[in-house]
């Protein structure tokens, strides 16, 4: 049985760059094209890797940026997306509502969708939805929360706008801002309120402790062990979580070559397993469930990254770590095959 490696990549404009006083172009090109001073790092490299590894992503674009900037901006990067074969699902930043200027909705606020009442809530997927369809995706079968902040009621409204599968859940945000009443270890087809939960799947990297499958929190060794054992184990998808600029340092002036090699590494690693398969919503298979194992805690692996994120906040963020401790620490890496 194959598993199916779901690598979704939440697709924003930024609101920060908006109130900056950013262009729709500006906020494109740093956004979703990931432009910086080594060159372009977002969406299209991306999608050029996934290509050259054979592998296919999925898109959660949030199309709210629409409500301030006009529908154009949004079209432009559904388009390519679906061009090149990737899939394009719902994702919904419900700060960009008090910006709005001219809309039915303009007047509701809230950081999260989950902040509103069932009935607004319904109204504001709906309208997202609408939107994501005006700028050319098709009818969205998954929904993911911005901040994955998402409640019960977010999918009492999936269900009302049929929409199968949600993505919201993720096990490591549940002391923050997702707030579905589900426990931590909760397999993927698992119903809750009408809806498919597809979670953000999880590592344990200190005994008790969990963290999410995204590029930017493991390393490239802890990503490949949470990927070959899901395959060893039968799950039946393993859902990785990414941005539109999550390589990028953090001030998106360069490029963050530690997360770069992660996605490098993380493709290479789906690609060459036989039991994995990168794939969309599109194609996963309902009727697979599964009582989910974690991969156990590896205290040398989590150590090990703690060092690579030291690493990296200091190389990459702050910009004062000397050029031989990085390459001592390039040494490591490769030493242990990460
Ligand atoms: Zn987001």
């Amino acid at each position: 049985m194959v598993t199916k490696v779901q690598y979704t990549v939440d697709t924003e404009l930024s609101l920060k760059l908006f109130q900056e006083g950013a262009s729709a172009q500006e906020n494109f090109d740093s956004s979703i094209a990931g432009k910086c001073r080594d060159g372009e790092f977002g969406i299209f490299y991306q999608m050029d890797r996934l290509e050259a590894y054979g592998l296919k992503g999925v898109f959660f674009v949030d199309p709210f940026p629409a409500l301030v900037y006009g529908p154009g901006v949004v079209a432009r990067i559904v388009e390519p997306i679906l061009k090149r074969g990737h899939e394009v699902q719902l994702h919904i930043h419900t700060e960009w509502l008090e910006f709005a200027r001219d809309h039915e909705l303009a007047h509701l606020r809230g950081r999260n969708i989950a902040d509103f009442p069932l009935d607004d809530q319904v109204r504001l997927l709906d309208q997202a939805r609408a939107l994501l369809m005006i700028a050319g995706a098709p009818k969205p079968t998954a929904f993911r929360a911005g901040n994955f902040g998402a409640n019960d009621d977010t999918l009492r409204a999936l269900s009302a706008l049929s929409v199968p599968y949600d993505s919201s859940f993720n096990p490591a945000f549940l002391a923050g801002e997702c707030d579905i009443d589900l426990p931590p270890e909760t397999p993927p087809f698992s119903e809750h309120m009408g809806v498919g939960i597809i979670p953000v799947s999880v590592i344990e990297d200190r005994p008790g402790s969990i963290r999410a499958a995204q590029l930017c929190a493991l390393s490239a060794w802890e990503m490949r062990d949470g990927l070959r054992h899901a395959a060893e184990h039968d799950w039946p998808c393993f859902t990785i979580v990414s941005h539109s600029f999550e390589l990028l340092s953090r001030d998106r002036t360069r490029v963050n070559p530690i997360v770069q090699r992660r996605f490098e590494s993380m493709c290479l690693n789906i690609a060459e397993q036989t039991r994995l398969e990168g794939a969309g919503f599109e194609a996963l298979q309902p009727q697979r469930r599964a009582s989910l194992a974690k991969l156990p805690a590896n205290l040398v692996r989590t150590a090990l990254r703690y060092g690579e994120q030291a690493v990296s906040r200091i190389r990459y963020e702050v910009g004062i770590l000397s050029t031989l401790f990085l390459n001592e620490f390039a040494a490591i890496e490769s030493v242990v095959a990460i």
